[in-house]
């Protein structure tokens, strides 16, 4: 039975016994496998001060010093790529193949932030007035804070942390409860890396961390990825406790299919967008909007797909699909499947009767389902389900397709599939939703690009990485300055001057 602790300072937390401890299990046996301590104010507070201690020195690092840093750290996750994805896959539930990926675009977000020292250039303007000058800077924020949820343990954080750090401030990571131990390897990587002790932190636990978190005078700014109700939590308190605050939540992605589609592509993409990763994923398909009069085809060959996905437990190569988190959320999917029958909705693919190959009778399956003819009033519409289970809405135009996904309150992701580029032109400038793929079913932009959503699926105004990333973890500073010439009697230059 393995035992997490926080790590602070650099080195695993000695401060005392923790007065909170949660369990850890593997989702594909159901199993306890360990055990993780939770902070309290204390410890949270132990983290800050460390932090803060730490921040002088780093932000006095220079840029290629930081940059290179950052260099050595990619080559380390690089050289530990298949623990990470190990560790990711024997406590989140997904598989091998996933969790390699998202370690893999982890790394895009280590590699824009080794290019830190072009980032963070400023502007400069000679003689805005006569014989000054203007330019701005942009520095680090001091402490800030990372509170990511279970679905990506390692890639969430890693969207925060390497361009927080190499950007100048010193961090620290609330990693979920349910999967911790991958934010361990990283804090030991970048330990290793050379990043200074107290530049990065981890604290673990629930909302009595985050609750520390949110309200220490010390934490200048938060960055949450999350469901909604608590990012909007983190961000009301956070902003009224004065924190500079990105708050991303949770999402129902539409996928559009307009009747010229290859619906082919269609379905094998509305099935890896919609059951990849057990649905437990931001950017998921969760509803389909098939325009009539594609309906009935394209469901078919969606359940053709389903009902030949191998689901088993992560650690075997041939699984395609994992088990769920926990049991509390399998038994809540599984809850929809019955709640959306009793709306009116058609049970097309029932995944609680899907063969599950290798695990243990005690995991935490549920195979994958498919609910047709879902309308928006349902339960299983409103609510983010976050699982395996798509939900099929039947659409009589363009136009109804698009006032159901802008009458959704989310607006994470959304997909048209089309083989019309006017059709996709319009969509992507009418539809209300952050990141839009255009025969793309999970549209997540690169690491030079920003992640965010709209509406309920973010509050606050900054989006995660890229550009807006950078901007997040600095402040901008604007300098005008005035140097007389040294005609006017300064440094004798050597050159004749007039008296
Ligand atoms: P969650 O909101 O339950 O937990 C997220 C974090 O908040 C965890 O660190 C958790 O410990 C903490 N937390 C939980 N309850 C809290 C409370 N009452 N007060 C303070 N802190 C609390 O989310 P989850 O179940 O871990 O993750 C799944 C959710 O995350 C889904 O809603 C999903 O859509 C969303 N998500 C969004 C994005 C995005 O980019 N928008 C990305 C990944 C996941």
């Amino acid at each position: 039975m393995k035992h997490l602790t926080h790590w602070i300072d650099g080195k695993p937390w000695t401060g005392g016994e923790a007065s909170q401890r949660g369990d850890l299990y593997n989702p594909a046996t159901g199993q306890v496998t360990g055990t993780v301590d939770f902070a309290g104010a204390a410890e949270v507070d132990a983290a800050v001060r460390a932090a803060a201690a730490a921040f002088p020195g780093w932000r006095a690092t220079s840029l290629v010093k930081r940059s290179a840093v950052m260099f050595a750290f990619r080559e380390l996750v690089r050289q530990h790529h298949g623990e990470l994805a190990a560790l990711i896959s024997s406590e989140h539930g997904k598989v091998a193949s996933d969790a390699a990926g998202e370690v893999a675009r982890g790394l895009e977000v280590v590699e824009f932030a080794c290019g830190i020292p072009h980032l963070l250039k400023g502007s400069f303007s000679e003689n805005v007035s006569t014989g000054v000058d203007a330019y701005s800077i942009r520095q680090p924020l001091g402490v800030v804070a990372g509170i990511t949820p279970f679905n990506f343990p390692a890639m969430v954080p890693m969207w925060m942390f390497p361009i927080a750090l190499a950007a100048g401030n010193a961090f620290i990571l609330k990693p979920s409860e349910k999967d911790p131990s991958a934010s361990m390897l990283l804090a030991e990587l970048l330990a290793q890396a050379g990043l200074p002790d107290g530049v990065f932190n981890v604290v673990h636990g629930g909302k009595e961390a985050v609750d520390a978190l949110l309200t220490h005078p010390e934490v200048r700014g938060v960055s949450f990825v999350g469901s909604t109700p608590v990012a909007r939590y983190v961000s009301e308190v956070g902003t009224a406790a004065g924190k500079r605050i990105q708050a991303l939540g949770g999402a129902k992605n539409h996928m559009v299919v307009l009747p010229d589609a290859d619906i082919d592509l269609a379905a094998d993409a509305a099935v890896s967008a919609g059951f990849g990763s057990a649905g437990e994923r931001c950017m998921a398909i969760s509803v389909l909007v098939a325009v009539d009069p594609i309906g009935d085809e394209l469901v078919a060959k969606i359940a053709e797909r389903v009902a030949r996905l191998r689901v088993g437990p992560g650690d075997d190569e041939q699984s395609e699909m994992g088990p769920l988190v926990t049991r509390a959320h399998r038994d809540k999917v599984a809850s929809y499947l019955d709640s959306g029958v009793a709306d009116g909705a058609v049970l097309t693919v029932d995944g609680r009767a899907h063969p599950v190959t290798g695990g243990s009778a005690d995991g935490f399956w549920l195979g994958p389902s498919v609910l047709d003819r879902v309308r928006p009033p349902m339960s299983c519409y409103t609510d983010e389900i976050f699982g395996p289970v798509l939900c099929v809405v039947r659409a009589g135009s363009y136009a109804d397709a698009l006032a159901v996904v802008n009458g959704n309150p989310y607006g994470n992701g959304t997909a048209i599939f089309t083989n019309d580029g006017g059709a996709a032109r319009r969509f992507t400038h009418e539809v209300e939703v952050g990141m839009v793929g255009v025969n793309v079913p999970i549209p997540v932009p690169m690491a030079f690009y920003s992640f965010g959503g709209w509406k309920a699926s973010l509050f606050g105004d900054t989006h995660v990485h890229g550009t807006e990333g950078v901007h997040f973890y600095t402040r901008g500073k604007a300098v005008t300055s005035r140097w007389l010439d040294p005609s006017h009697g300064g440094v004798n230059l050597g050159f004749p001057v007039s008296s």
